[in-house]
Parts: C-alpha cells; sequence; structure tokens
C-alpha cells in the first residue's frame, strides 16, 4: 500500500554523542542523505534528520539528532536527550583522545538518559587506515565492560554506517515490539 510521511510504525528517536570532530555530524549525513562533507561546517542549535527504514515489516521512521556543536560547550540540553531511544557513542579510531572521553559520556548518558536507552559505541574513520590510535579490540572491550553495542565506521566511504543506524533500531523495535 502507498504510505505518507506520517504513516509509520514506530518513530525512534536516536542521539549523537561524543567528542567534537569525531565525525557525528558526518555519519547523520551519510546514513540520511547519502553525503559526506570534507570541510567543516558552521555549527549552530540542534538539527535532526530523519530517514525511514523496514524492520520485520515495520516502518520505523529514525528521528536522528546531532548535538551541531553544543559538545564545545558542554552544554548539551537535557531537551536533547528527552524521549531518546537510542544513541550512537561516537569515538574518532584516530584519535585517542576521543575514545578516552567515552566514560566521560558515559556519566552524562546515566545522568540524563532514560535507563534502557539502547546505546551503541561507535568508532569512526575506519578509511585512515595509517593513523589508526585506537585498535578495534580496545573498542569491542570498552563496549563489553560497559554492556553496549559495537561497530567501526567511516562516514566517509559509508562502511557500516547503515548497519550503526540500523542495528540500534533493530534492537529498539526488538524490545518495544
Ligand atoms: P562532529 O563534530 O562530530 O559532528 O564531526 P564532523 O562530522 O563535523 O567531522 C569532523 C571532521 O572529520 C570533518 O572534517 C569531516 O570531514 C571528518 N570526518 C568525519 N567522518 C570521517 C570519516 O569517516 N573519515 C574521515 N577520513 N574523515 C571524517
Amino acid at each position: 500500500r502507498q504510505r505518507s510521511d506520517d504513516d509509520y510504525d514506530m518513530l525512534l528517536k536516536v542521539v549523537l554523542i561524543g567528542d567534537s570532530g569525531v565525525g557525528k555530524t558526518n555519519c547523520l549525513s551519510r546514513f540520511c542523505r547519502g553525503e559526506f562533507q570534507a570541510s567543516s561546517k558552521p555549527t549552530i542549535g540542534v538539527e535532526f534528520a530523519t530517514k525511514a527504514l523496514t524492520i520485520e515489516g515495520d516502518l520505523i521512521k529514525c528521528q536522528i539528532w546531532d548535538t551541531a556543536g553544543q559538545e564545545r560547550y558542554r552544554a548539551i540540553t537535557n531537551a536533547y536527550y528527552r524521549g531518546a531511544v537510542g544513541a550512537l557513542l561516537v569515538y574518532d579510531v584516530t584519535r585517542a583522545s576521543s575514545f578516552e572521553s567515552i566514560p566521560r559520556w558515559l556519566n552524562e548518558l546515566r545522568e540524563h538518559a532514560s535507563s534502557d536507552m539502547v546505546v551503541m559505541l561507535v568508532g569512526n574513520k575506519t578509511d585512515l587506515v595509517d593513523q589508526r590510535d585506537v585498535s578495534m579490540q580496545q573498542g569491542q572491550e570498552l563496549a563489553q565492560r560497559e554492556g553496549l553495542l559495537f561497530i567501526e565506521t567511516s562516514a566517509l566511504d559509508g562502511s557500516n554506517v547503515e548497519q550503526a543506524f540500523s542495528r540500534v533500531a533493530a534492537e529498539i523495535h526488538g524490545i518495544v515490539r
């Protein structure tokens, strides 16, 4: 049957968090629009984009929120997390400091987000093979310790970006269904 924009089975709010520059905005634009931006962006205000996914026959509308630079000022507001059922916690595999920030981000999630939120740890920029600073094993171990899903992505070449979002959506769908 024909479906309109407002005709979906489930609306999922998913937030992107992690240090500035790890590739959050590009993961969103890659997933929602198939685009990558090499240059840096003007960042003002929170924005979100949507993308529809079909999971087990249900049309899921994913509403993906981007901090749009708020994290630089440690000023992510409660409104950002409100109603979110999933989070992609992103670090840059070429920048160890962004990986070392993950515990701080997990604290922030525990403070502001719902405790049953599905969280995926995402190591982005795998295309920069020669510059890798955080191994896949380090990411896996941290995820296991903290009870998070885990994936490595490249917003530049697109690898695993769709999988990251659809895995989170499928997990939530399975819980809520
Ligand atoms: P944000 O601050 O976390 O939203 O990060 P951005 O999406 O703005 O990306 C920061 C910088 O990293 C930009 O110059 C992007 O072009 C670059 N970038 C983002 N993702 C990737 C990636 O997967 N591979 C590479 N090589 N660069 C990336």
